[in-house]
């Protein structure tokens, strides 16, 4: 099978091309990831994948222009509706990644972001099959997730760079605002209260 293989970054490519390959697919990568910023990060990450690739020999296409105005401006409008901003990139990632194995000539598809288990599998899933089904190229599904810790094991011994956040910036916010941590804890603190307060008065009725 000649497959396309989504590169979110090089960490994540090194349980699924080991598992591919495995299985006796030769996959080609290509990192088109418009969701990472700023342009530093960005970068690392655009070099590391095209180290991981060299290191294990295998053939990559990368789309190098930075789009940091453009995923805001996508951002910024999918954020009315809950979830959206996240969809918003699995969408692009995803139908751009479908596009480009189809017009490359690619029997089928997959991404590396099926090997996260901090990712919304099946909403990606979902989007991978929809986009499938309009280019006319495979979605080739595997959950790569029971391989997270070798992964994690295989990108130390490759030395790759290892990112602590999750691409845009707003991620970055995230992981590294004190207030938006203590904010969520506060959140995650009382629908557990209710929770509880609810299966009470299941309890009790
Ligand atoms: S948090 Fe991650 S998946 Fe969500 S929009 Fe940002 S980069 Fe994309």
């Amino acid at each position: 099978m000649n497959l396309l293989l989504h590169m979110c970054c090089g960490p994540c490519s090194c349980y699924p091309v080991k598992k591919l390959r495995q299985e006796g697919i030769e996959p080609v990568g290509y990192f088109f990831n418009p969701n990472i910023h700023p342009y530093k990060e960005w970068d690392m990450r655009l070099k590391t994948a095209r180290e991981f690739a060299a290191k294990v020999d295998m053939k990559m296409y990368d789309d190098d222009n930075y789009r940091l105005r453009d995923f805001l401006r996508r951002a910024l409008a999918a954020e009315a509706v809950e979830n959206g901003r996240c969809r918003m990139c699995y969408t692009w990632r995803l139908e751009e990644t479908a596009r480009f194995a189809a017009e490359q000539g690619f029997d089928a598809f997959t991404s590396t972001l099926f090997y996260s288990i901090y990712q919304q599998h099946e909403l990606m899933k979902e989007t991978a099959e929809h986009f499938a089904k309009l280019y006319g190229v495979e979605f080739y599904y595997e959950d790569f997730r029971p391989g997270w810790q070798e992964g994690i094991d295989i990108s130390q011994e490759l030395e790759l760079y290892r990112q602590p956040y999750c691409g845009c910036i707003f991620s970055e916010e995230e992981r590294y605002s004190r207030a938006i941590r203590k904010a969520r804890k506060k959140a995650n603190k009382a629908k557990k209260r209710a929770r509880l307060e609810a299966e009470q008065m299941g309890i009790n009725s």
